[in-house]
């Protein structure tokens, strides 16, 4: 479904990918995973189209992505969950999850989007009327992949949903990541966490220093010497 071939990704003159492959198949939970600084947030942020790959390619089905805006991107059915959450923390829960619906095709279907994320995330439905910046900071993550699902994605990717929150909370929130791809949400996730991460995907990658080191199913990742000892700390 997502394939990105051989990407050169570059700030300026510095380079932060080199000749990065990966594939997400339809249906699939891939994690890439990787330590501070490795390139995981450029790769999403390349696929989301924030950056533009020097070299190599980025498909999503039939569409070439590299190609094209970020806005025709999440036309295409891919939405990002950005590092740190990025709601407008003076803005409502309701009014947050109605910027995810600006592309016209889910404004039309707004409300009944809006009224299934409060199904799947019933802490926002309480919460509708209060000021994203005075959420906890797992109800501010659940707020923004509310937000990115309302233009209902065919793919998400998310970018350390657990950064800052405590393992109970985290949990739950994987939870939620599972059950929005058993919807048929096909999912990207980009993790610190390797141990939770592996638990809930099909497959792996990992990424050090702009390269991809290794791939595999999340079964024998996790049973693998170097990752237990790189990523698990066991
Ligand atoms: P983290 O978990 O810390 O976000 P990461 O794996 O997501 O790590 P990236 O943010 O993708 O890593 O960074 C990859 C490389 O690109 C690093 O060397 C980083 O310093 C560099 N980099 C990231 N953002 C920029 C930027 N805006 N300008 C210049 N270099 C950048």
């Amino acid at each position: 479904m997502l394939e990105i071939k051989n990407m050169d990704v570059f700030y300026g003159d510095a380079q932060a990918l080199w000749d990065v492959s990966l594939i997400v198949k339809e249906g699939e939970i891939v994690t890439l995973l990787g330590a501070n600084g490795a390139g995981k947030s450029t790769t999403l942020r390349t696929i989301s189209g924030l950056l533009k790959p020097k070299k190599g390619s980025i498909s999503l089905s039939a569409v070439r992505l590299d190609r094209i805006e970020p806005y025709q991107i999440i036309l295409h059915g891919l939405s990002h969950v950005p590092e740190g959450r990025r709601l407008f923390p003076n803005m409502t829960v309701w009014e947050n999850l109605s910027v995810g619906a600006y592309i016209p095709p889910a404004w039309k279907d707004r409300s009944g989007a809006m009224e299934e994320m409060m199904e799947i995330f019933p802490i926002l439905k309480e919460r509708r009327d209060q000021l994203a910046g005075t959420l906890s900071g797992g109800e501010q993550q659940m707020c923004a992949i509310a937000r990115a699902m309302i233009s209902r994605p065919k793919v998400l990717l998310l970018d350390e949903p657990s950064l800052g929150l405590a393992p109970v909370i985290v949990e739950r929130i994987f939870e939620v990541i599972q059950k929005i791809n058993q919807k048929g949400v096909t999912v990207l996730l980009v993790e610190q966490n390797a141990y939770i991460a592996l638990q809930i995907a099909h497959r792996g990658y990992v990424i050090e220093t702009g390269h991809v080191v290794m791939e595999g199913e999340a079964n024998r990742l996790s049973q693998d010497e170097y990752i237990k000892q790189a990523y698990l700390g066991l």
